[in-house]
């Protein structure tokens, strides 16, 4: 693997407790509202389970996952036949992971990094979709 490779996957890698999910989760919690993390047996792992109320919520990296009409997901200049079909293949892999939570009956929402920019509006939007019957 050539080091830039190993830096994007490291990247990768540390996604995991990357801002935007860290504001979107202290302010859930702060608001009383508990849930499981990465929770490895669904479909995508999705970073935030309610179990209870059968629902979960992705917090998308907006490069990462391809957010469209969104200036963050701009593909980099050069080495285009690397990351296109790599980024390509996250949101085939995000578009199916939310089809078999559908299908299993879970409700999902993704946040995205840049909606987190104004955390506020984020945590509406979350919390709307929380409390939704
Ligand atoms: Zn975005």
């Amino acid at each position: 693997m050539r080091p830039r490779e190993r830096s994007a996957q490291m990247a990768l890698i540390h996604s995991r407790d990357t801002k935007p999910e860290l504001v979107v989760r202290r302010q859930l919690h702060a608001l009383g509202y508990r849930y499981r993390l990465h929770v490895a047996e669904l479909p995508g792992k999705p970073d935030l389970v309610f179990p209870a109320r059968k629902k979960v919520i992705f917090v998308h990296g907006c490069f990462w996952h391809r957010h469209s009409h969104c200036s963050r997901c701009r593909l980099p200049k050069s080495r285009l036949d690397y990351w296109k079909p790599k980024l390509e293949r996250n949101v085939k892999r995000d578009r199916i992971a939310v089809y078999g939570l559908r299908r299993s009956g879970w409700r999902v929402l993704v946040v995205w990094e840049c909606e987190t920019l104004d955390p506020k509006r984020a945590i509406k939007k979350a919390t709307r979709f929380l409390e939704m019957a």
